[in-house]
């Protein structure tokens, strides 16, 4: 399975039907959204999965045969469906802890919908053209596979539009990966550091990335008053609140890009080279009430880092293991095990009392999550398989072993 995203061409009729459909679409998770608030929870029992179900029958049996919503007829069914489907999941997401309550979608934000198909998949014939369920056939700007599919989410960034989709098939047939043992991924964002391999490779944040970012934070500075309009007021957006928000939108979408295309690259990069992944598992939330780190972890997107190596991991025919967020990768010693309690969060250099080790404290901590043992992992992502080389690649096993090696090559990391 992956997935395919590209850009459309299109021409002033069919931006506006598509920015007609982003609106749709909006409109019908905003509707949903506000009528689930005013359930008196209380009097009703019952999942939000089955009163978003009643809040749909309401939208389709009263609200779009109202005069006034006579519109909603003149879009596409599934954009709909998929919306209430959308605020069902972002529920969903909620009460397991792992998404923030669900808000109003704004205008100003950059907004999609997603159509499907009713009946089955839908064959893409290939070339720079795509098929939309129950909306017709575009151009694209890069040409897509021959392949069938049944979703697609459409999108705008910026003043661009994109469409999404995912294909069922093995992209990457299985290559032989250039380091067999595990290898440990210790993510650490300062001095302009992405992460630290326990081989010695340090990953840098790419330039192009730290000047966008540079860019908006100033934009958004020298703008920190403006409002695109105040509809309770009825104030209407000035010319220049509009061209400020235009402007926003398509420098967000650099630094969305430029972000994007590190953490592609990095993770095939490591998907190729390395067979077996260990990483930590961060404290996300912990860390985000640190507003030193908030902004670091916020843009380093560690998640979606971990999501991509874990996909690419599994199509490469390696593994990811994440090991236990309370295993003590920075303040163990690599080389002798022995634990330093008092390690700061400023103490850049390992120093170890009992082994005399001194060592740059990220190394150290790859290192460490490299050594981890069974017990502190906590998923694992991957295939057995065995390699032509009849080296049979089994979940953890032969930790030990490697790890003996790992303990006597220490040794030559230990300049800084
Ligand atoms: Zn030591």
């Amino acid at each position: 399975m992956y997935a395919v995203k590209v850009e459309l061409k299109l021409n002033n009729a069919e931006k506006t039907f598509i920015n007609r459909h982003i609106g749709f679409s909006r409109f019908c998770y905003n509707y949903a959204l506000s009528l689930y608030q005013q359930i008196d929870h209380k009097q009703y029992k019952g999942g939000s999965s089955k009163k978003i179900d009643l809040i749909k029958k309401c939208f389709t049996n009263v609200t779009k045969k109202n005069p006034d919503f006579a519109w909603t007829k003149q879009m596409s069914s599934r954009v709909y469906q998929n919306s209430f489907r959308a605020l069902k999941t972002a529920f969903s997401r909620y009460w397991k802890g792992s998404g923030g309550l669900p808000k109003f979608k704004k205008k100003k934000h950059p907004g999609s919908f997603t159509v499907d198909s009713s009946n089955g998949v839908m064959l893409q014939s290939g070339g720079k053209k795509v098929k939309l369920p129950t909306l017709g056939t575009f151009r694209t700007k890069e040409p897509i596979p021959k392949c069938v599919a049944q979703t697609y989410t459409v999108s705008k960034q910026g003043e661009r539009y994109y469409v999404s989709f995912s294909i069922n098939a093995e992209l990457i047939p299985p290559i032989q990966h250039e380091v067999f043992d595990p290898v440990g991924i210790d993510v650490n964002l300062t001095d302009g550091k992405y992460c630290v391999i326990s081989d010695g490779t340090m990953v840098t944040f790419p330039k192009p990335l730290k000047v966008a970012i540079t860019k908006l934070e100033k934009l958004q500075y020298h703008n920190r008053n403006k409002q695109l309009g105040n509809r309770k007021q009825k104030v209407s957006p000035s010319n220049n609140s509009r061209k400020y928000y235009k402007k926003l939108a398509s420098l967000h979408k650099k630094v969305a890009d430029a972000r994007n295309n590190f953490l592609q690259k990095l993770t095939t990069d490591l998907a190729r080279k390395y067979r077996h992944i260990k990483l930590e598992t961060l404290n996300i939330k912990g860390m985000m009430a640190n507003s030193k780190l908030a902004m670091h972890i916020a843009d380093a997107s560690f998640y979606k880092f971990k999501t991509l190596l874990e996909n690419k991991a599994k199509s490469h025919g390696g593994i990811v293991e994440s090991v236990d967020m309370w295993y003590p990768s920075s303040k163990l010693c690599c080389k002798c095990g022995s634990k330093k309690e008092d390690l700061k969060l400023k103490d850049r250099l390992y120093k170890c009392a009992r082994c005399n080790l001194s060592i740059c404290r990220d190394l150290n901590s790859a290192l460490n999550l490299a050594l981890a043992t069974e017990e502190y992992i906590t998923n694992r992502v991957g295939y057995t398989r065995i390699n032509a080389c009849g080296h049979v690649s089994s979940y953890g096993r032969g930790n030990d072993i490697s790890n003996d090696v790992k303990k006597q090559e220490i040794n030559s990391y230990t300049e800084v």
